[in-house]
């Protein structure tokens, strides 16, 4: 059975927000719970969508960002533009009430987004445009075997969360040390066969980890995310040396080491022609 992936378009939105609560599911890993009545038909119904998040300049403490009117969407006033992609990890709504759950590494304070979620606390102000559209689930999928580093985790908790129970999955994570494997729930955790790697163990080992799977059926989804140059030899093994299809492997580079705001929709690997 070939596998396939249908999409959906999501209708324009571009939301102010305020931030309700914060906590840290890992020491490195801040979850921020964004509210208000702005947040009111939020839609999210793929596992690998994402929201473009707009910070505030640290200089001037305002947000730049587009806003919609009846004309259409207009550009910032003025002040610099501060933006970066984020996964929705969960969406709530009760009784007027919305809540929107958005877990960010914090890798220090030289980036904006890790630095403003570092330090975020209540009352604080976000503006959130998305998802504009969903990648569904693979149909014809028996099989998903997730490769995720941090960045990738909030992603890889909406695959499992969505995934039906009939659909095995395997996840190769690639992360920091010990103390991320706290990140799942304990049914989250029961739901998956699960290996970790840390990084302080040294490189290659999710390249040894994925070649140890052995052979992959053609009813097997991968989906790999995380660190760009990271990804680049997991993909070409996958796709070059197994003969795995396009529709079997979708590799995301979220973030390019020593790249400010890496935009994921350039090639993971630049010396691929297929890319
Ligand atoms: C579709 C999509 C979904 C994503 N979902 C999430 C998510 O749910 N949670 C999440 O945390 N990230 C997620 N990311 C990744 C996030 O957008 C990037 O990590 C982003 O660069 C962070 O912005 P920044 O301002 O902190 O750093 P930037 O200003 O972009 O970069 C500054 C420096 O920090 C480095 N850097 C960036 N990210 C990291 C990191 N994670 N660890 C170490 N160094 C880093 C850069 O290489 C650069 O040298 C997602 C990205 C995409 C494309």
């Amino acid at each position: 059975m070939t596998i396939e992936r249908d999409s959906t378009r999501h209708p324009l939105a571009i939301r102010n927000v305020t931030v309700s609560a914060v906590s840290r599911p890992t020491p490195h890993i801040a979850r921020i719970t964004l509210s208000g009545s702005e947040l009111e038909g939020f839609i999210s119904s793929g596992p690998t969508d994402h929201v473009k998040l707009f910070f505030p300049d640290p200089a001037t403490g305002e947000i730049a960002a587009p806003a919609l009117t009846e004309a259409g969407m207009t550009k910032p006033k003025g002040g610099a533009v501060i933006s970066r992609d984020y996964t929705p990890l969960g969406f709530r709504s009760a009784g007027g009430q919305y809540e929107l759950d958005i877990d960010f590494v914090v890798h220090g304070d030289e980036g904006p987004a890790s630095a403003w979620a570092g330090h975020a606390t209540v009352g604080d102000s976000l503006v959130v445009a998305g998802p504009r559209g969903s990648k569904l689930l693979p149909s014809g999928a028996t099989h998903v075997i997730l490769v995720a580093d941090e960045t990738a985790l909030p992603a890889s908790s909406r695959w499992i969360n969505m995934l039906p129970t009939s659909v095995h999955i395997t996840a190769l994570f690639d992360v920091a040390d010990e103390s991320v494997e706290s990140y799942f729930s304990a049914a989250q955790k029961a739901r998956m066969s699960a290996e970790w790697f840390y990084r302080r163990d040294g490189l290659g080992q999710l390249d040894a980890a994925l070649r140890a799977l052995g052979e992959i059926g053609e009813s097997t989804f991968i989906f790999l995310a995380g660190e760009a140059s990271t990804l680049a030899p997991l993909r070409r093994y996958l796709r070059r040396e197994l003969g795995l299809s396009k529709q079997q492997v979708t590799a995301e580079g979220y973030w390019r080491r020593g790249v400010t705001n890496a935009d994921h929709h350039e090639p993971i690997d630049p010396t691929d022609p297929e890319d």
